[in-house]
């Protein structure tokens, strides 16, 4: 009879076994597809100035309008678009997109913003990535000061000297480097004064916590006044009360991003927030 349970538990563990995995391969095929036929869209999240509360940044974030699933956050495709390398295909759109948006945005006359574009390791490490970086800008004809490329701390820990050099072949490009979801990589202190950044993102983790816990509290501080030192500028994540938002601005945090301000929005609402110059 064990025997018999064991097997029948052998089979129900295979059948979801095959049925993630196709359920996997159909969400492979339709990401091919949705490239083709226009499914990602950007929404855009402001960050303000701490010092004259308006907006000066936008970060363009991709969401994914499924034909019968309806609007897909990115941390539901963007794993397996990484797994199976449609990342760089899709990472390109974002650049053209984002890009075109912001210097459509300039041509109306809107007081310009960076743009902030996230840039997952397998694009960044591509051969051509500054090439496909300069071509955009000069396809979209942005100037490159106002485009910022969002990187995560995990390019710090490999191929360093590598990485070193592609990352100052983008700053003789002109465009900004920023380093997303700062705090949570780990990377080693030493590497990092090596590279030429312009920003630090500080994850929202810490800033979810900062009103409750000393120690997230003690880590914000430090990352702040370890950027003022080096001379990189503090973007405060995910603010989301009046109360963080308070402690970032005694912490002279430069720049914050969160719901607290907007969530991230289509562009027409987004341009809307731009035509007003909205003081937060
Ligand atoms: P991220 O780059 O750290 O982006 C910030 C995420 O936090 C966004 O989620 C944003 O909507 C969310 N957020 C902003 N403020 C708040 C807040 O106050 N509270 C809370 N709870 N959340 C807040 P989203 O849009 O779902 O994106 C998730 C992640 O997906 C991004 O994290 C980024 O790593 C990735 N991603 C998004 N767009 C792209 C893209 O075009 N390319 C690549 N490679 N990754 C992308
Ligand atoms: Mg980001
Ligand atoms: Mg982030
Ligand atoms: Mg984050």
């Amino acid at each position: 009879q064990a025997k018999e349970k064991g097997s029948n538990q052998y089979q129900i563990y295979n059948e979801n076994m095959n049925q993630k995995l196709s359920e996997e391969l159909m969400m492979e095929r339709a990401l091919y597809e949705a490239l083709e036929n226009q499914e990602f869209l950007l929404e855009y999240q402001p960050f303000i100035d701490m010092k004259t509360n308006k907006i000066v940044e936008a970060e363009a974030l991709i969401r994914w309008s499924h034909p019968q699933k309806g609007i897909i956050p990115p941390g539901l495709f963007i794993p397996l678009a990484e797994k199976t390398g449609l990342i760089v295909s899709i990472g390109n759109w974002v650049l053209r997109e984002a890009c075109k948006q912001n210097k459509l945005w300039q041509t109306k006359e809107y007081k310009p913003i960076i743009m902030s574009v996230n840039i997952s390791v397998l694009q960044f490490e591509r051969e051509d990535f500054v090439n496909t970086v300069e071509s955009i800008l000069l396809e979209t004809g942005l100037d490159p000061q106002y485009l910022a490329l969002e990187i995560t701390e995990g390019i710090a820990m490999k191929n360093v000297e590598e990485n070193i050099d592609k990352l100052q072949s983008l700053k003789k490009i002109g465009v900004k480097i920023s380093i997303d979801d700062f705090g949570t990589g780990f990377s080693s202190l030493n590497y990092f004064t090596r590279f030429p950044i312009d920003s630090l993102k500080i994850d929202r983790s810490f800033i979810q916590s900062i009103e409750h816990s000393q120690e997230a509290r003690a880590i914000v501080s430090m990352i702040i006044s370890m950027g003022r030192s080096l001379g990189i500028e503090n973007i405060a994540e995910g603010i989301e009360t009046e109360g963080q938002l308070n402690i970032i601005r005694k912490e002279n945090c430069h720049k914050a991003q969160g719901y607290f301000f907007s969530k991230p929005t289509n562009p027409g609402a987004f341009q809307i927030l731009l035509a007003d110059d909205k003081e937060f």
